[in-house]
């Protein structure tokens, strides 16, 4: 999942160098020789839900790479004009085509390896129905004990999913940040 370093300039084309700037950065950056601009690179945001009815919550098995077929929590990659929970909740009718209502933050999870800020909200599930995406194999729902624990696509998944369960004996859910090494 890490990105592909830049080739060419997205001012003018040209191929860049990955060198430090000369302003005291001590960071490698793409630069462009020709028109000099310096392309910066950041995380990017993963939002996604834990979707829940009862004492069920929500998996989706994968139907594209990476990790086909393991199974996943619905989520996706933030899109530009979207708040978190926004992208959160469409990626949530892409991937699963849930009917569903909006919760408070579960995790926030930093992932520096690939770059990464994931975040999860719980999601009530309205109906028991569920019409996935191309994206997704199957959609259906399992009660804590049948979850697919060494089939999870993702860490991040496990975490969430550990997090929700513990929350859940608790009888109250708090927001869970920390990071992924
Ligand atoms: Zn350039």
């Amino acid at each position: 999942m890490q990105r592909s370093p830049i080739k060419h300039c997205r001012e003018c084309g040209t191929t860049v160098h990955y060198r430090l700037p000369d302003d005291g950065d001590t960071k490698l950056r793409a630069i462009c020789p020709a028109c000099h601009t310096v392309h910066y690179e950041n995380p990017l945001n993963v939002v996604g839900t834990v979707p829940y009815l009862g004492n069920q919550v929500l998996l989706c098995k994968r139907n594209i790479e990476p990790r086909r077929g393991k199974w996943t929590l619905p989520a996706g990659f933030m899109e530009l004009g979207e708040s978190t929970s926004e992208g959160a909740a469409r990626e949530t009718a892409e991937e699963a085509g849930a009917q569903f209502i909006m919760e408070d933050l579960l995790t926030v999870m930093s992932v520096p390896r690939v770059g990464q800020v994931h975040l999860y909200y719980r999601a009530r599930l309205t109906s028991d129905v569920f019409d996935p995406g191309h994206e997704t194999m199957e959609a259906r729902l399992f009660y804590e004990d049948e979850i697919p624990w060494d089939e999870l696509a993702f860490r991040t998944v496990k975490e969430t999913l550990e997090h929700y369960f513990a929350d859940r004996r608790l009888g109250r859910f708090a927001t869970h940040a920390f990071d992924i090494a």
